[in-house]
């Protein structure tokens, strides 16, 4: 009897659970295939660190051959340019059509300007391993450069977009900033480290309790955090923000480094393929499945689903993630067996947002605050326990945190 063939494009958070609950419980009756782009699965969760240059890429990837059983699975190192739901094709780039009766769409998501003027032209995007080396090796340069051609802009640093994304990555270049100083030449002072976001309120997520301890943590290592300035255009070398949104009196503000963390929007394939999407992120079923074809699951960052309790959809997160990549699975498993399918639910473990190795705030459960070192040493268990559900304990034991004293 002719296997049953199922598509996982994407070996991020999603997709790589989804393979590992796939190979385990439907080994004889499937045939997988896996596409990613690369040959490695990163932790999205972690592309900061190399841009600011406390990781290097290799510690926080692992080779995708680790998970895939060859057996049940066939790799496919390419470049997904289109999901065709009529024919159940899929595009790759310089590879065959990949045909699929099932498929796991969990193509992850991708640095978003919103349209901003020079934003993608100047401004550096910081949304996978190759894109935080490049932000890495930009700062390197700057500051190399300076030893010669003392350019003060080559030692500031502007990071655009005070959420989530950018005051990790702000947390991360703080840390490193003694470093870029003796790189450069110069005091620790005359390093700086900003950052300028449209909201005035940053991170609503937390309590302001919380916030207002991370943003002082930052402020104390000399980081400015400009807020309730929306940026209007990004040029080479500046920024051109709204100082004043009565008068609309604009500024310009001057930085050798420009990083780009305003938001993030689902994988543009979802648009190429025709699907009717906010920011490239489908609204599917309950059960993950997209509304016209339930042979199609789409999960992660390029999904939608509502959150019934909040009214709002769940926001994108890798612990989220891995739990639809899990659900989805599970869903093709039980449809091949003719049961009930399962919906998707979600329990939080908490929410982490560091501000360097050693220190973090955060909610665990529903309400708990937690802030400073415990908070950070929450995070790395974090990490490894995402770690363990994609690689297991090989990946864990080479790659996990385990840096929790200082
Ligand atoms: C700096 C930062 C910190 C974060 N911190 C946290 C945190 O603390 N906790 C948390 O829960 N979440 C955090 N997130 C969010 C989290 O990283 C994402 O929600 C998560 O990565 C989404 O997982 P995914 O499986 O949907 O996609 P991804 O992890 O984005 O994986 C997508 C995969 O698809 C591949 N791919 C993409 N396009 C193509 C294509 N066209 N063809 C072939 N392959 C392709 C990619 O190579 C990748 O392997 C953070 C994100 C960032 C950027």
């Amino acid at each position: 009897m002719a296997k049953t063939t199922i598509g996982i494009l994407g070996a991020g958070y999603a997709g790589l659970l989804a393979l590992k609950v796939l190979q385990h419980k439907a080994k004889k009756d499937v045939a997988i295939t896996l596409v990613d782009r690369n040959d490695y699965h990163y932790e999205a969760t972690d592309i900061h660190e190399v841009a600011a240059g406390g990781q290097g890429p290799e510690k926080i990837a692992y080779p995708i051959k680790d998970v895939v059983d060859d057996k049940v699975t066939t790799f496919i190192q390419g470049l997904v340019t289109k999901i065709d739901k009529e024919t159940k094709t899929v595009e790759i780039e310089g590879h065959a059509t990949m045909t699929f009766d099932y498929l796991i769409v969990a193509l992850g998501f991708a640095s978003e300007t919103f349209g901003i003027p020079g934003a993608q032209e100047y401004a550096l995007p910081m949304d996978d391993v190759e894109t935080a080396k490049a932000v890495h090796e930009h700062i390197i340069n700057k500051l190399v450069d300076y030893q010669t051609s003392k350019n003060p802009e080559n030692l500031k640093f502007l990071v655009c977009g005070a959420g989530f994304t950018g005051i990790e990555l702000l947390g991360a270049m703080c840390e490193q900033k003694s470093g870029y100083a003796e790189t450069a030449g110069v005091t620790d002072d005359e390093i700086q480290i900003m950052c300028i976001d449209a909201s005035s309120k940053l991170l609503p997520m937390f309590p302001d309790e919380l916030t207002a301890y991370g943003v002082k943590k930052l402020t104390d290592q000399g980081a400015v955090i400009m807020t309730g300035k929306g940026i209007k255009e990004v040029r080479d070398g500046a920024v051109v923000y709204e100082d004043n949104s009565e008068t609309h009196e604009m500024k310009e503000l001057t930085a050798g480094t420009i990083i780009w963390t305003t938001g993030v929007s689902g994988s543009h394939v979802i648009k190429d393929s025709g699907y009717e999407a906010r920011r490239n992120r489908v609204s599917v079923t309950p059960e993950l499945q997209d509304p016209d074809d339930d042979h199609i699951y789409v999960v992660g960052d390029v999904s939608a689903v509502m959150d019934d309790e909040s009214g709002r959809p769940w926001p994108t997160t890798a612990q989220i993630s891995l739990v639809m990549g899990h659900t989805a699975a599970e869903n093709i498993i039980a449809d091949m067996a003719g049961e009930t399918l399962e919906q998707f639910t979600y329990k939080t473990q908490g929410t982490v947002c560091s501000l360097g190795n050693t220190d973090a705030i955060g909610i665990v459960g529903k309400n708990s605050q937690v802030k400073g070192y415990p908070a950070s040493v929450l995070k790395k268990v974090i990490m490894n326990k995402s770690l363990m559900e994609t690689g297991g304990m090989k990946e864990v034991l080479h790659k996990g945190r385990f840096d929790l004293y200082h």
